[in-house]
């Protein structure tokens, strides 16, 4: 095999295939498909995947490639063929889907280096080598290049002597924290100790543990495990007993606890007869999807957890599919706690160098579970047993951005390649995949009862215009003060949810209604508190809050609606006496503040846990007997059909953390409108009424489950322009489809102008189009040059999740 066939990164039409590149003598063997190499394109080097080694190459003349970047695949066979499914079931390039599948680390901006493992004995490497590091641990890969002795460093790499590292070319700054330590050796320290007063009995501890501990621990640290002041630890620095210095800190957040390990529960009868199919599915090697519809605190997670047992039993791997929101640490914890060191955890916290190490650790075999995010779907196991995925109905499932993917369908698809169960899991699960199980395209699996059948927690819903009717301004009804007023009495817990999606927190008029806009975007600026100013965020435009209305002159112009430091504020006004820990964006920006502040709330530092869509997941605290929703219906107005499904599945979600345990629970939410059908369900936390009635109205306006839709969005500086496009597109896709299919546009989009651009969509609905893949994709050759300019902007979405 001496040629190579080669994915360009040059993402455009024309680049959109394989190149063949003469492989060069000295690189036979260590090119090999997955791998990715340097290649010169017209008079530029760029980099590229190898997808496939041949003999023939139907060009004639081919350049040589000039270098690997890597010594082992990336991408195994799977991954390269799941690529070219990407590319058809998403239309995006093939480049972008091989790119997508990997860890940031891998892309850009980011130095190679080789070194040596921690285990290996020098002496036994070759003298090549051992010529090439020099005694040096870690040498640049561009030295290796050099010395041209990669085919012997690929055999140590394979074998696990020599290590490929990437480190961060721009040098990020790194976080430096207050570090104390001793600078006495172990004797003078305790003649120190000896001679210090008796009373000074707290330096005499701290002194105690430095006897113990050599290394330098962080300040604030030292001060809560040793129950001291800082002033004592001053005091021991002032005698030069300790010094201080400052350190840089790095840590994975889950790396230094220890988890308590659990065993499998004995199961339940309903929990028995859900499992049974899916312990099957894994013994027979049998690809099935299964859909787990199980109310909250049925027990889906023990389910998870002794299916991959049986998986790891097998010797297999699995992917389990949190949402971002709810790879919480006591998620983590669970999976974790039963299957040790054997899992990793990949999610938007970590850095890009952590995110690395964790996919590395699939790769090299050394875990057997990935719990993880969206992205973790393309984990590069090679013997999958299960694929989880939980809470299927989210839909940070689907990627935004070109390759626009869902992880539901990718995992799907690798499941039927390695032959083995998919496990979706909701309490509420998408309209699409119910009404698949209804089919018999999923296999139905359901728990509708909760653990040792506690009572679903009672729901009151509280119509807001009523309390304003009857003078009541403030953002809490009567009866959810009441309530919360009772359970501080009782000392037990309160969750306070506010739904912070929509527009919550804008700059109006009291007097005329007018609302500050963005001038480039056809949205309101959203208020930010912190600086007292305006933001787009689609633009990032910002301004002062006026001070007079620009339309009529009133100086009642100021901001509107509720954000979690609003409440968090009157609460403290009508409740002093009540402790509130509140959580949104802001609070838990920070690494690991997240983690704690639930920690501060599971021992009790607080009464009220306050925050936004971040709560309304995988709390399960035995203490909390209250949950009010602050207003439920923020989610119902926004332009899009899955608006009433994504308000019951919230609310359902956010009602589930009342009384899981012992003590029962009570749910109040407050509503402008409490009649629509999704607010009373939701109330009535039934699911199967509301399916019922939502695919009605699905069915009416021909939207999913029952048509498919796509969404064609176009955008230009010129309104014109923008509005012409569409209509060709529309004409164009429209004649290539048939009858039953529906081409809508060209409408402007929910949101008219981002960034002083406009926008306009076309929309089709269809049941059966086996042509429209192959339209679309003309259609985007057609612009091909338009596009690439950027002066006008296409993009195709395949079974959007957002309309706007
Ligand atoms: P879900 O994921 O469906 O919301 P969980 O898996 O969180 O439900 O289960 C709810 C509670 O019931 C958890 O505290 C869990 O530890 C407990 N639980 C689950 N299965 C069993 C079982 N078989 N026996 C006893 N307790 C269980
Ligand atoms: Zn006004
Ligand atoms: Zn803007």
């Amino acid at each position: 095999m001496t040629i190579a066939s080669v994915i360009v990164d040059v993402p455009a039409k024309q680049t959109d295939r394989p190149f063949d590149y003469l492989i060069p003598n000295h690189l036979t063997g260590i090119i090999t498909p997955g791998i990715r190499v340097v290649v010169p394109f017209g008079p530029r080097k760029v980099q590229g995947f190898v997808t496939a080694l041949k003999t023939e190459s139907d060009f004639e003349k081919l350049k040589e490639l000039i270098e690997p970047m890597d010594l082992t695949p990336i991408l195994n066979q799977e991954l390269l063929q799941l690529g070219e499914w990407l590319t058809k079931e998403t239309l995006c390039y093939k480049i972008s889907a091989y790119q997508v599948m990997l860890p940031a680390a891998l892309k850009a901006k980011y130095e190679k280096k080789l070194k040596l493992s921690d285990e290996v004995s020098v002496e036994k490497l070759s003298d090549e080598i051992q010529a090439a590091f020099e005694n040096r641990l870690i040498i640049s890969w561009e030295e290796a290049v050099k010395l041209g002795c990669l085919s012997l460093l690929q055999k140590e790499v394979v074998n696990g002597s020599i290590e490929i590292i990437y480190e961060v070319k721009e040098r990020v700054k790194k976080k430096k924290l207050k570090h104390v330590f001793s600078p006495l050796t172990k004797d003078q320290l305790a003649m120190e100790k000896e001679q210090l007063p008796v009373q000074a009995a707290k330096q005499k501890a701290v002194i105690d543990f430095f006897l113990q501990e050599e290394a330098p621990i962080e300040l604030r640290k030292l001060l809560s495990e040793m129950g001291v002041a800082s002033s004592t630890i001053k005091g021991l620095v002032q005698k030069g007993i300790l010094s201080q210095k400052e350190m840089e800190v790095y840590r994975d957040p889950y790396e230094e606890r220890r988890f308590t390990s659990t065993e499998p529960l004995p199961l339940t009868e309903d929990q028995q007869k859900v499992i049974t199919p899916i312990l099957a599915s894994i013994e027979e090697k049998r690809n099935r999807n299964f859909l787990l519809y199980g109310v909250t605190g049925s027990g889906k997670t023990e389910i998870y957890l002794q299916s991959i047992q049986l998986v790891l039993q097998k010797g297999k791997e699995a992917i389990v599919l949190v949402p971002e929101i709810s790879l919480t640490p006591q998620m983590v914890k669970r999976f974790k706690g039963r299957f040790g060191d054997q899992v990793a955890v990949l999610h938007s916290g970590l850095s890009a160098g952590e995110k690395y190490d964790e996919w590395r650790k699939i790769q090299r075999k050394e875990v057997k579970v990935v719990v993880g995010a969206r992205s973790a779907i393309f984990a590069p196991f090679e013997n999958l047993g299960i694929i989880i995925i939980d809470e299927e109905h989210e839909t940070s499932y689907k990627q935004e951005d070109s390759p626009r993917y869902h992880a539901r369908d990718v995992a799907i698809e690798r499941a039927s390649t390695h032959h083995c169960p998919v496990v979706l899991g909701s309490a509420t699960p998408s309209l699409e995949s119910f009404a698949r199980a209804q089919k018999g395209v999923y296999s139905l699996l359901s728990m509708p009862n909760r653990m040792n059948n506690q009572a679903l927690p009672g729901v009151e819903i509280i119509d807001m215009r009523e309390e304003l009717r009857e003078g009541n301004r403030s953002m809490f009804s009567r009866v959810l003060l009441e309530k919360i007023e009772d359970r501080l009495k009782k000392k037990e817990q309160i969750v306070l949810f506010l739904n912070k999606r929509g527009h919550s927190s804008f700059v109006m008029c009291r007097d005329c209604g007018f609302v500050v806009n963005c001038p480039n975007c056809d949205i309101s600026l959203t208020y930010h508190r912190a600086n007292q100013q305006m933001k787009c965020h689609y633009c990032g435009h910002e301004a002062q809050v006026p001070n007079n209305c620009p339309e009529c002159n009133s100086e009642h112009i100021r901001y509107f609606g509720t954000g979690t430091q609003k409440v968090e504020e009157e609460l403290a006004k009508i409740l002093p006496e009540a402790k509130v820990i509140r959580m949104d964006v802001d609070t838990t920006s920070r690494k690991g503040s997240h983690e704690k502040l639930l920690d501060q709330f599971q021992e009790g530092h607080a009464d009220i846990l306050l925050g936004t869509q971040m709560i309304a997941k995988g709390l399960d605290f035995p203490n909390i007997t209250l949950v009010g929703v602050l207003s439920a219906d923020t989610m119902l107005h926004l332009p899009d059909f899955r608006s009433s499904e994504k308000t019951f599945q919230l609310l359902t979600q956010v009602s589930g953390r009342a009384g899981r345990h012992e003590k029962e629970g009570e749910v109040v939410i407050q509503t402008y409108t409490p009649q629509h059908y999704s607010i009373e369900l939701a109330g009535e936390q039934d699911y199967d009424k509301f399916y019922e009635r939502e695919m009605m109205v699905r069915k009416i306006h021909k939207y999913p489950p029952f048509y498919y839709i796509s969404l064609i969005t176009v955008s230009h500086e010129e309104l014109l322009k923008t509005v012409s496009v569409t209509e060709k597109i529309t004409a164009y896709i429209g004649s290539r489809l048939s009858k039953e299919a529906i081409c809508l546009g060209p409408v402007a989009s929910p949101i008219p102008r981002i960034n002083n651009r406009y926008r306009y969509q076309c929309l089709i609905k269809y049941k059966r189009e086996p042509d429209l893949g192959l339209a679309l994709k003309k259609m985007l050759d057609y612009y091909q040059k338009e596009t690439a300019s950027g002066g006008l902007q296409i993009s195709v979405d395949v079974n959007p999740y957002i309309l706007m």
